[in-house]
């Protein structure tokens, strides 16, 4: 059996521990591979690969550091099916879903492409007399990223390009359950012309995690996973004096009015629930029906959540695959069974789901529970599997406050026909990123994506312009060239403007 290594230094590496954690191919649920667990030594390796390419690149001109991220760029398109394909076998999402992430990734990529006009910094001429005033921004250093199995090549690509961009040298630490396509993108860099050590994969568990946490080389983390690790992560990054942004899980409800049209409601909403097995931080875990949408929005699900061709993510046919491990498994099924004995209705039942000839697999089916209530387990815990929760309620604005009271504030969508009831939406829910008649508004790379409340901590949302400021911090320079036979004029007041 392979062993999936470290990358350091432009190269790969083995470390010194010999701790591994297996890899799963959850449509067989066979184990396909192993990958190494690093020890402090191992990753303060590949910190100190980064630390010492930094001075190098950080004066690499920004033209010069343009043109390897198109060369990126056009590498990664040429290698999205190779992606995908690891994506796939480690994760379970079908081909086109892993396509799909990596092409959202590459986004961000084209995005940083355009770092020269994204680094252009602020001036003013004759601020005072003789006087001008001028701002840019300078890479951070040493900054990591620590990322969850869900998306393990999009998020690692909302963080690297617009750090690398911005002349950081980067640590990833990628998910332990999905690490393949980390090292697929580091073999792409060299190819780009990357200089050896700006870009760093150590693979790992909490040691490592802690480890880049603690380091005094590591000036900032972003971090992309559940709403525990994300707060343990800000609090101890932060401690130890670190930029943090740590984005972490959701409970993302959509609001269905009585005069949406229901077939397009129900198309999307089962899309977003059961697309990625409902793996996906912006997936719709709760519909939200008013009033008369009710009955006819679970009658329209149902029908489209028991179509669902569930199978193999390799095969072309298959809309959704198994979920990522036996555990996550286990958890989702237990979950449906505490909804039905708390007094949900379950409409369509995933339980006991099973693929010819993958019987092995980590299979849920797609999972509709209709008369929701905020008390029950399925509605107060993020389930992270194809489970639709439905809750009933009798207005918009009793919704939108429904929606507030939840301590997550990722993503919400409404399904409505009425402009006025959106625009009260979009203004009222307390909701980083927000959808009118769009199930799963993931923002543009050109716009920045984070959530509100235990969604995030830390101020700056991951990617487009909230990223190059994260990455950068600001310099303002006051000059002034005196003409040598003026006067000095020096005062010993506070100088202000003349
Ligand atoms: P996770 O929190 O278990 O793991 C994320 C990362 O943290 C991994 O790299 C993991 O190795 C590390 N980690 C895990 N336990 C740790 C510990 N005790 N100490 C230190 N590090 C630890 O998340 P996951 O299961 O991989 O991913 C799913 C979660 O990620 C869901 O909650 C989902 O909502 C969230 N997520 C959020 C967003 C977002 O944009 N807000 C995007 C994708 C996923």
């Amino acid at each position: 059996m392979s062993t999936i290594s470290h990358w350091v230094a432009g190269q790969p590496y083995a470390g010194e521990s010999d701790r591994t954690a297996p890899v799963f191919n959850p449509a067989t649920g066979q184990q396909q591979t192993e990958v190494l667990l690093g020890s402090q030594a191992d990753v303060e390796a590949g910190i100190q690969a980064a630390w010492d390419a930094f001075p190098a690149w950080s004066q690499t001109s920004v033209s010069a550091r343009a043109k390897i991220l198109f060369a990126f760029r056009e590498l990664v398109n040429a290698n999205i099916d190779r992606l995908a394909e690891a994506i796939t076998d480690e994760h379970g999402k079908v081909l086109s879903d892993a396509k799909g992430e990596v092409l959202r990734g590459l986004e961000v990529v084209e995005f940083a492409c355009g770092i020269p006009s994204l680094l252009k910094g602020d001036y003013s001429d004759q601020v005072s007399t003789g006087v001008d005033s001028y701002s840019f921004r300078e890479p951070l250093g040493v900054v990591a990223g620590i990322t969850p199995f869900n998306f393990p090549a999009m998020v690692p690509m909302w963080m690297f390009p617009v750090a690398i961009a911005c002349g950081n040298t980067f640590v990833l630490k990628p998910s332990e359950r999905d690490p393949s396509a980390s090292l697929i993108i580091a073999e792409l860099w060299k190819q780009a012309g990357l200089p050896d050590g700006v870009f760093n994969v150590v693979h790992g568990d909490k040691v490592a995690v802690d480890t880049i946490l603690d380091s005094p080389r590591v000036s900032a983390v972003s971090f992309v996973g559940s709403t525990p690790i994300a707060k343990y992560i800000h609090e101890r990054g932060t401690a130890n004096g670190k930029r943090v942004q740590a984005l972490g899980g959701a409970k993302n409800h959509a609001i269905i009015l009585p005069d949406a049209e229901v077939d397009f409601a129900a198309d999307h909403l089962a899309a977003a629930a059961f697309g990625s097995a409902g793996e996906r931080c912006m997936a719709i875990s709760a519909a939200v029906a008013v009033g008369s949408a009710g009955d006819r929005i679970v009658e329209a699900v149902n029908e489209r959540a028991r179509a669902v061709k569930v199978g193999s993510g390799r095969d072309a046919g298959s809309e959704m695959g198994p979920v990522v491990t036996k555990q996550a498994q286990e958890r989702i099924l237990g979950l449906i069974d505490t909804g039905e004995t708390q007094g949900g209705q379950v409409t369509v039942d995933g339980r006991g789901y099973s693929v010819s000839g993958f019987e092995d697999g980590f299979w849920v089916g797609p999972t509709v529970i209709d008369q929701v209530t905020t008390e029950m387990d399925v509605y107060q815990q993020e389930i992270f599997g194809p489970v639709l929760s439905v809750v009933r309620s009798d207005s918009v604005d009793e919704a939108i406050a429904l929606i507030n009271s939840n301590p997550y504030g990722n993503g919400t969508a409404i399904f409505t026909n009425s402009g006025e009831a959106a625009r009260r939406f979009q203004r009222g829910v307390h909701v980083g990123m927000i959808g009118i008649n769009v199930p799963v508004p993931v923002p543009m790379a050109f716009y920045s994506f984070g959530g509100w409340k235990d969604s995030l901590f830390g101020d700056k949302h991951i990617h487009g312009p909230e990223g190059v400021g994260f990455y950068t911090r600001a310099k303002v320079v006051t000059a002034r060239w005196p003409h040598v036979s003026h006067e000095s004029e020096a005062s010993f007041h506070f100088p202000t403007a003349r």
